[in-house]
């Protein structure tokens, strides 16, 4: 399979791997490792998964592997996420990415886009608090009503923020859900 490492890695390019092969071994042994210290992989694209650095000993290349952990291989594209960015601010691309490119024949996709992308804007530039019931609906709906991958494939990474950065996030939300 062809794997394209980004600019943070000590050898970047374009790789082919053998399908299989364990993921610890593609980043720090083909690649090199990182120039910096990352502490997740958006991989399979600008709505692939993104896997959190202390999972990358969990998961081989191949399709298999990364839907049983609840990731996504897609086109094996690596983009690495340093240290000292925040993961806010990568969900509010993933939103704003799909909001551009929205074609608009669905509203789950359309206006789920938009309306996140202004949630986590609104969180992001002016201390906004985000209802995490209404934002996991907006998953859900985006999820489940999308017409393609787009729309549909946006909770993906989103989800795995929310999974393995908890710490970092949960300052921009707050729970209204009712205790049951
Ligand atoms: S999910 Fe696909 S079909 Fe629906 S609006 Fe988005 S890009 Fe268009």
């Amino acid at each position: 399979m062809l794997v394209s490492l980004d600019g943070a890695y000590n050898r970047p390019g374009l790789l082919e791997v053998k399908m299989g092969t364990p993921l610890r071994t593609v980043i720090d042994e083909m690649g090199g490792g990182t120039r910096y210290p990352v502490k997740a992989f958006q991989i399979g694209g600008p709505l692939g998964g993104l896997v959190p650095a202390s999972r990358i000993g969990d998961l081989t290349l191949d399709f298999e592997s990364f839907a049983r952990e609840g990731f996504l291989l897609g086109h094996a594209g690596v983009v690495s996420i340093p240290d000292d960015f925040p993961v806010i601010k990568l969900i509010e691309h993933l939103f704003e990415f799909t909001r551009k490119e929205s074609c608009g024949k669905c509203f789950p996709c359309r206006l789920g886009s938009a309306r996140g992308h202004e949630l986590v804007s609104g969180a992001v530039e002016h201390g906004e608090i985000i209802d995490r019931q209404l934002f996991d609906d907006l998953l859900e709906a985006m999820e489940l009503g999308s017409l393609c991958a787009l729309g549909s494939g946006l909770p993906l990474p989103v989800r795995n923020a929310l999974q393995y950065f908890d710490d970092e996030l949960k300052d921009y939300f707050i729970s209204t859900k009712e205790p049951q």
